[in-house]
């Protein structure tokens, strides 16, 4: 099983895990919608193939809970700073650290 992330860079070495598809057209289809939100989006907006579901490998680096089937992951913050892998915050976490959602 494969799966595409549409993650946004957020600066140099940080990337935010917007979402997770199952299926390329989809994740194009949910890039073209943030670029016809903002075309701004265009340039930090970027696709990638992931070799599993993020949404299995997550847990929250703060509570320390994964994602469950009410909580399915595509809220999740993850971020990847190239030193310590991925780093991911659940909803109530990433509000709670970064002060949105
Ligand atoms: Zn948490």
């Amino acid at each position: 099983m494969e799966f595409w992330w549409v993650r946004e860079r957020v600066d140099g070495h940080t990337w935010k895990l917007l979402k997770e598809f199952s299926s390329r057209q989809a994740a194009d289809d949910f890039r073209a919608a943030k670029i016809a939100e903002d075309p701004a989006h265009a340039d930090v907006l970027f696709i990638v193939q992931a070799g599993g579901s993020a949404t299995k490998l997550l847990r929250c680096s703060e509570c320390k809970q994964e994602p469950g089937a009410e909580n399915p992951g595509a809220e999740w913050r993850v971020y990847s700073n190239g030193t310590v892998g991925l780093v991911a915050f659940c909803p109530e976490c990433a509000e709670r650290e970064f002060g949105d959602s």
